[in-house]
């Protein structure tokens, strides 16, 4: 390994967002395999397994079988999923739905060592073009993060699908597309600092910025013309900020402060927000830890507040704060991102940003 590191971007082979697209899901499948296998959550499935298997079946590639039943990313489910998988000698996993859904058919394709076609029906998160699987235990506490050996090969995102989810998830994939501007710079300076076998590469970080201005720009209007039930410019450009453009490159590592925040919440009760929301304050914790400037961290929160995102422990839901430590140590876990935050940081230093958030946006309001 060289001294200085190697540069390393890791990316879905193709990407295709548009209205109607997923009609093509059949040519697109043919490419790269025979025998394709839906994995999903039984809502989302019920929304487009019409859709599906008309164009599959169109493209002489039909279903050689589904399981709609992911409630949890969990590893028992992706191991029933994998097992019965087998048995059908499937060649392909097209993985289905929201998160959890997603990722638990990227780990069937990862245990079958087939390829991945992602296919989102909402826009509460990245999971679609990332090559890691985020495992949860059944009560829905974070356990880890499985890295996959290949990204998947195409992420097919249906603009007129995912506008016609509920206005809820995509404002949590923004809350959640909002924190890769911080932790990904964040975790870019500490490889180099290490001296890592892997570093970010400048073509990335580039894309993960680009992300933050689109969410500024577009973000509030995008939102309100979900509500309103139009798919416009500002639509398609926060559909691919949040399924392109955030965590672009970093193929699902590249995490720092605001995750690991989001993952120390989950440890307590009480926590009624979804994994954007958490993770957009988060980020805004992370801002505090930064030092960042007082008028850059209040226009995130001024724009978090635009969006419905929670900007104060309240808005959280009811959080005990005697066990804000709790949260803090979670966060502070060596085996978490807290350690891709180029220095160090205390649980200490998070219960008192965690409080600076809560003040902050106290006084805005
Ligand atoms: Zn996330």
């Amino acid at each position: 390994m060289p001294e200085s590191g190697a540069r390393k971007i890791i990316l879905p082979s193709k990407y295709v967002q548009g209205p109607g697209v997923l009609n093509q899901l059949g040519t697109f499948v043919k490419q790269y395999g025979e025998r394709p296998y839906a994995v999903s959550g039984r809502t989302s499935f019920s929304k487009v397994r019409a859709r599906i298997q008309s164009s599959l079946l169109a493209a002489g590639v039909p279903l050689a079988g589904f399981d709609d039943s992911v409630t949890e990313s969990t590893k028992a489910k992706i191991e029933a999923i994998a097992s019965k998988a087998e048995e059908l000698d499937v060649d392909l996993i097209v993985a289905c739905g929201g998160g959890k859904a997603v990722d638990t058919g990227k780990g069937v394709g990862e245990r079958l060592h087939v390829p991945i076609i992602s296919v989102p029906t909402q826009c509460a998160t990245n999971a679609d073009g990332m090559a890691d699987v985020v495992i949860f235990s059944e009560d829905h506490k974070f356990i880890e993060d499985l890295y996959l050996s290949r990204p998947p090969v195409l992420v097919l995102v249906d603009t007129e699908v995912v506008a016609r989810a509920p206005p809820q998830y995509i404002v949590q994939g923004m809350g959640d597309a909002l924190a890769c501007a911080f932790e990904k710079p964040a975790y870019a300076a500490t490889q180099r600092a290490k001296k890592a076998g892997e570093l970010a590469t400048n073509a990335a970080l580039e894309v993960n910025m680009r992300c933050f201005s689109t969410l500024m720009t577009h973000g509030l209007q995008a939102k309100k013309d979900v509500e309103a039930g139009k798919i416009t410019e500002s639509v398609e450009a926060v559909v691919e900020a949040i399924k392109l453009q955030s965590g672009f490159g970093f193929g699902g590592g590249g995490c720092a402060a605001a995750h690991a925040i989001h993952n120390g919440f989950t440890m307590i009760p009480g926590i009624r927000r979804k994994h954007g929301e958490i993770v957009a304050f988060g980020t805004l914790v992370q801002m505090v830890l930064e030092k960042r400037p007082m008028g850059e961290i209040e226009r995130v929160v001024r724009w978090c507040r635009s969006l419905g995102l929670p900007t104060r422990l309240a808005d959280l839901g009811t959080v005990d704060r005697r066990r804000l430590h709790e949260v803090a140590e979670k966060a502070c876990d060596p085996n978490d991102s807290m350690t891709s935050m180029p220095f160090p940081v205390s649980p200490m230093m998070v219960v008192e940003a965690i409080e600076e958030v809560d003040r902050l946006a106290g006084l805005m309001d």
